[in-house]
Order: C-alpha cells, then sequence, then structure tokens
C-alpha cells in the first residue's frame, strides 16, 4: 500500500534541507520517531476532517480532492493514510504538512507541541542562543505591531486618513495589522523598553538607530505609516514604513536581521499561500499594490518589495506555485524590474505571465479603477513572457530600418531559443513572422541554429513518398512534388500552359530536370498536348520519369485559374525560401567562424558587413516571397 522506502528518503532529504544549523541530526530523527509513536494518526487527522471508523481503520472525504464518496482511508496499524481517489497518501507529518501547506520542520513542530515534546533538547549552546534570540525579537516585533496599530486606530491621526485616502477598509487595516508611528524620538523604545526589552535587543532588530557617537538610541521609523512584514508563516520579521507626504526615502524597510532577511522572503506568502488558486500567484511591487488586491478579493498574491526579485525568493514560491503572473508598475523601471523577475523565475523553470495594466501606473490604480472582473481579465489575459520580452525589444527598433528588422528577429530568437517545447517555438515563431513579414522557416533556421537542417531533412525523410535523384540535402518532397505538378499540367492543357509560362521561367524552378522539361515545353508549347513519352529525348532519368508519371492531376481543377495560380506561386515560393536557407546557412557559418577562431579584427569586421550584405539579400527575397 505504502512504499515506506521513498517515505523515509523523503524525510531524510527534508531534515537535511531544513534543519537549522547547529541542531544534532540524529536527536532530531529520534523525536520524529518518537512524534510519530506519539501521535496517533487517527485523532491528528480527526481534528482537520470527519473521519468515521471502518473495521480497524477510518475513512473520510478526501480534503486533498473534490469527492462525495470516501475514499480516503487511514490504516491506525501501518499509521498511514492514502486516499485511492486522488492517490495522496504518508504519515502524520506528511499529512498536516499538506494541510497547513507547511514545510517539514514547521509540520514537526506543531506535532511535537500536540504531544507534548519539546522540540529544542540537545542542541548546541550557540544554536540554543540563536533560537532563543529568533524568539525573542519575533516577540518583540509583535509588541510593536500592537503599538503601531493601537496608534493607528486609537486617535484621530495623519496615518488613518492617508490609508482611508488610499481606499482601505478597517477590516483590511486589522488583516494586514497595519498601523502609525507617531512623530517621536522615542515612543516605541519607551514603550517596549516598559514591556521589558533591552534598548540594545531594540537596536538589534532594527526598531531603533544609534546616533553617531552612539550615546543614546532613537525610533527608526517616525511619523510613518507602518507595514507589518511577515513570513511566511505568519511571524512578524519587520517594518516597512511609508512617509505621509512626497518626501524620502518614501518607504523605510528594517535592515537585515536575524529574523529578517529580504532576499528569501515575500511579503504576502503568509495569506497567499492559503489562497492558491491552480498553483498560480499574481507578484507585485509594492504593500499598498497586494494589500488593495487582496482588499478587492485576490488573494493569491505576493509583493517583493521594492527589491529585485531574487533566486531565494524564486525558489520560495517555486514550492507554492507553478505559475506566476508579474504585475509590476507600468513605467520603464517595472518594465526593467519585470525583465529581470522573468529571467530568475524562467531560470527555476517557473512558468510566467506577464500582466497588462493598460494606462493605469500600478494594480492599486488598476484594480481601483476598474474593480475585480477587470483585474480578473488582465489575469486571463496576462501574456507569456516570451511575447512579453519580444514586445520589449520591438520598442528598441525601427522597422523602417531593414538592419533594425533583421536585428530585431536576431534578438528575438534568442528569447525563443531558450524555450525547451517545440510548440511553443512554433507558436512564437509565428507570432514573430507575423510581426516582422519574415518567414516562419528563416526565423526557424534563426531559432535552432546548425540542428535546424537535421530536424528539418529527418522529418522529410520520415514522409518520404518517393525516390528522387541527386535530391539537394534541403529540397524537400513538397518542392519536387509542387515542381512536377505544375510542370504535368502545363505539359497536358495548352490554356493553361499560355497562362503559365507568361509567369514563370527555368529559375522559377529548383530541380535540374524540371528546368529541363520547362525548357522543352517552351520550346514546343505550340503541340496540343505534350506527353511523358516526348520528354523521354531529354537526358533525364528512367526513375525520374516513371516518378512523373505517377503524379496525377486528379484533385486539381484545371479549369479553375486561381487554383493554377496557388501553384505557380508555391513554385516560386519554395525556390525563393530555398534560397534564403541557403543564405542562412551562409550567416551561421560566418557566425561560428566568428565564435571559435582567434579572428583578426580586420577579419571581424570584413565578415560583419558580409553578414549585413547577406542579410539584406534575405529581406529582399522575403519581400519578393510576401509580395507574391
Ligand atoms: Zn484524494
Amino acid at each position: 500500500m505504502f512504499d515506506k522506502f521513498t517515505i523515509s528518503c523523503k524525510i531524510e532529504m527534508l531534515i537535511q534541507k531544513s534543519t537549522p544549523e547547529g541542531d544534532n541530526m540524529d536527536d532530531i530523527k529520534d523525536i520524529i520517531e518518537e512524534i510519530k509513536s506519539r501521535c496517533d494518526i487517527a485523532s491528528i487527522i480527526s481534528e482537520y476532517m470527519n473521519i468515521k471508523q471502518s473495521g480497524n481503520n477510518y475513512k473520510g472525504l478526501c480534503p486533498f480532492h473534490g469527492e462525495k464518496t470516501p475514499s480516503f482511508y487511514i490504516s491506525t496499524s501501518k499509521q498511514m493514510y492514502k486516499c485511492f481517489g486522488c492517490g495522496e497518501g504518508g504519515d502524520v507529518i506528511r499529512f498536516v504538512m499538506k494541510m497547513e501547506n507547511l514545510e517539514f520542520m514547521d509540520a514537526v513542530k506543531i506535532l511535537a507541541n500536540k504531544c507534548g515534546l519539546e522540540i529544542n533538547t540537545n542542541m548546541s549552546k550557540e544554536a540554543k542562543i540563536k533560537l532563543e534570540n529568533i524568539k525573542k525579537f519575533q516577540d518583540i516585533h509583535v509588541e510593536a505591531a500592537r503599538f503601531y496599530f493601537s496608534n493607528l486606530v486609537g486617535s484621530k491621526n495623519q496615518g488613518y486618513e492617508y490609508l482611508m485616502k488610499r481606499g482601505l477598509d478597517d477590516k483590511t487595516i486589522r488583516k494586514f495589522g497595519l498601523g502609525f508611528s507617531l512623530d517621536s524620538w522615542q515612543s516605541l523604545s519607551d514603550y517596549l523598553v516598559k514591556k521589558g526589552y533591552s534598548k540594545l535587543d531594540l537596536f538589534n532588530c532594527g526598531l531603533v538607530n544609534q546616533n553617531d557617537s552612539k550615546t543614546h538610541f532613537y525610533d527608526k521609523f517616525r511619523n510613518r505609516v507602518m507595514f507589518p512584514i511577515f513570513d511566511y508563516r505568519g511571524n512578524v520579521i519587520g517594518f516597512g514604513g511609508r512617509v505621509l507626504d512626497d518626501s524620502l526615502p518614501k518607504y523605510l524597510n528594517s535592515p537585515e536581521t536575524i529574523i529578517f532577511n529580504k532576499r528569501q522572503n515575500l511579503y504576502g506568502l503568509n495569506f497567499a499561500r492559503k489562497n492558491l488558486k491552480d498553483r498560480n500567484v499574481v507578484l507585485v511591487e509594492g504593500y499598498m499594490d497586494l494589500i488593495s488586491l487582496y482588499q478587492y478579493g485576490i488573494k493569491n498574491v505576493v509583493a517583493t518589495l521594492g527589491t529585485a526579485l531574487t533566486q531565494e525568493q524564486g525558489k520560495l514560491l517555486k514550492r507554492y506555485v507553478d505559475t506566476v503572473i508579474i504585475s509590476y508598475d507600468s513605467d520603464e523601471a517595472g518594465i526593467n524590474a519585470t525583465l529581470r523577475a522573468i529571467d530568475v523565475l524562467t531560470n527555476l523553470n517557473i512558468n510566467v505571465k506577464v500582466l497588462d495594466l493598460k494606462e493605469c501606473k500600478d494594480p492599486d490604480e488598476f484594480v481601483r479603477n476598474y474593480g475585480l472582473n477587470k483585474y480578473n481579465e488582465a489575469i486571463e489575459n496576462s501574456i507569456h513572457y516570451v511575447k512579453f520580452k519580444i514586445n520589449c525589444l520591438k520598442r528598441e527598433f525601427n522597422f523602417e530600418k531593414d538592419e533594425h528588422k533583421i536585428k530585431f528577429v536576431k534578438e528575438s530568437s534568442k528569447i525563443i531559443k531558450k524555450l525547451k517545447s517545440p510548440v511553443e517555438v512554433d507558436y512564437y515563431t509565428k507570432y514573430l513572422s507575423n510581426q516582422t513579414d519574415i518567414g516562419v522557416d528563416s526565423i526557424k533556421r534563426e531559432v535552432y541554429g546548425k540542428d535546424y537542417n537535421k530536424s528539418y531533412t529527418n522529418k522529410y525523410k520520415a514522409s518520404k513518398e518517393e525516390k528522387v535523384i541527386e535530391k539537394p540535402k534541403a529540397i524537400t518532397n513538397g518542392t519536387t512534388f509542387i515542381e512536377k505538378t505544375l510542370l504535368k499540367a502545363i505539359m497536358y492543357d495548352k490554356k493553361i500552359r499560355e497562362v503559365v509560362l507568361l509567369r514563370v521561367d527555368e529559375s522559377d524552378f529548383l530541380i535540374r530536370e524540371n528546368k529541363e522539361i520547362l525548357n522543352y515545353i517552351i520550346k514546343n508549347k505550340e503541340l496540343d498536348k505534350i506527353t511523358i513519352d516526348k520528354i523521354k529525348c531529354l537526358n533525364i532519368p528512367e526513375e525520374y520519369l516513371q516518378s512523373f508519371e505517377n503524379i496525377s492531376l486528379d484533385s486539381i481543377n484545371l479549369g479553375n485559374i486561381k487554383q493554377i495560380d496557388e501553384i505557380v506561386k508555391n513554385v516560386k515560393k519554395n525556390k525563393i525560401q530555398h534560397e534564403i536557407d541557403k543564405l542562412l546557412e551562409e550567416l551561421q557559418e560566418m557566425e561560428s567562424k566568428q565564435h571559435n577562431n582567434d579572428m583578426k579584427e580586420v577579419d571581424f569586421e570584413n565578415m560583419e558587413i558580409a553578414k549585413i550584405r547577406i542579410s539584406q539579400e534575405i529581406l529582399d527575397r522575403q519581400k519578393k516571397v510576401n509580395s507574391l
């Protein structure tokens, strides 16, 4: 029923990951075993949901997937649970982790508490002191938050007025524990000293500053609206304070302390992790954006608080979500921050989308102007990060200039190149092609580089239907087929021949044999019908003519001039595309030479010039294709 080995391996891994420094590993393992033996799984689970006895075991409605008949079983002898509906299963610690969305050690601590175990026995002295300080600093922060909150709601003040003006209601203010720091140098420290804390402690946890000559301390936050910063468990670990006017700095944050590590914390995650929708989260920049969205009903939202998103924050998010929807400010700084966040998140294999705020400067303004439904719509319509990056890039180029267009496609191809899914590559290649009028195939070559040839020809090898003689590597069956079809049509139908010969010549054909056949047709265009037998006089292998004979014109309506016109276009397109492919190959060769060799600067420069010339030729051909 349970794979015990996997479960114990997982536990080992988790212990190694989340054990605080200095803990004695064996002790922790003993404690975990002790917890599991003391906490009866059925009674712990019954605290979270209704269960019914069934023989020696219990069953109930699975809390991890929606169901109407119970498929969630608890085995008391094995002390394990298992849902036969969704497959979720494990021991009591896993259950608490899943239910509370907690890390392993946090679930262990909760369970230790429930069964009366002290978790921090036998720790090293340093670890103990550190833990004691963490506990003390957290207590100080809770007291400080209470103090700020009572300032805000206790009597009339500018802070409260400010928050009202920003559209927050009392419920939201309470939910986020917002507060106000008085315009005074020591009201907070006086309050906390009375509670029994030393000024040095207050200094060490970042709530007071020391003057330059280090003779006395003073409150760090004065005359500011206070935002308590929570860790993902909901502990207050720092504060952000916002000025009430336009003075600077607009926001003042707590410094790094043993409980507050900016790089590893995300504002609002304590709420968001309980309100996730399909493992999606909205990422915003500021306190007000987050709180405002929350008040309007967007609860799966976290904020970076003015600093660039860090890798640690990305990893933290990855525990809870698969997709991040970035909703930063719409100004230049916001766009740049979005681009950086995209890089951090995609490197962690998180799906990233970007939300468009239209003309609004930030999510706060958007949701207040347009409301919840419109913001949800914007979430729904948020665009894939590749599209966002391409759109950003586009602003830097002037499409009137061909070099710009080429450069743009090259840069965009680099973005597309990073995608792992061929379907996505296909989709964004087409998007780029639409934006620039440059062919999908050329862009794909740019994206795949040398590898494209392989996948390109392999693809056609697989669908090979007929033998082609002396087939150059990039010529596809599609090309030979369409050329032969056109030739056969003009051999058999004199009227069509007259029309088509006005539009094509030898240079529109790619395959040598077809060029010869065309020339023969031109010479004998007065004949009513030109049969295969007649062209046997040409120096063309029997096999090739045989394949010619096999081509059927049944599916073509020879009376429909539009259909014939399409075939002519396709023949021309194929030829030009082939030339473009050749030129692209040349370009790639040059580039790899430039990358690999210690080239003289002058050669490098010459090659750059040659590359521009070739790019120009590609573009000219591309224009030709588009004008067909
Ligand atoms: Zn289930």
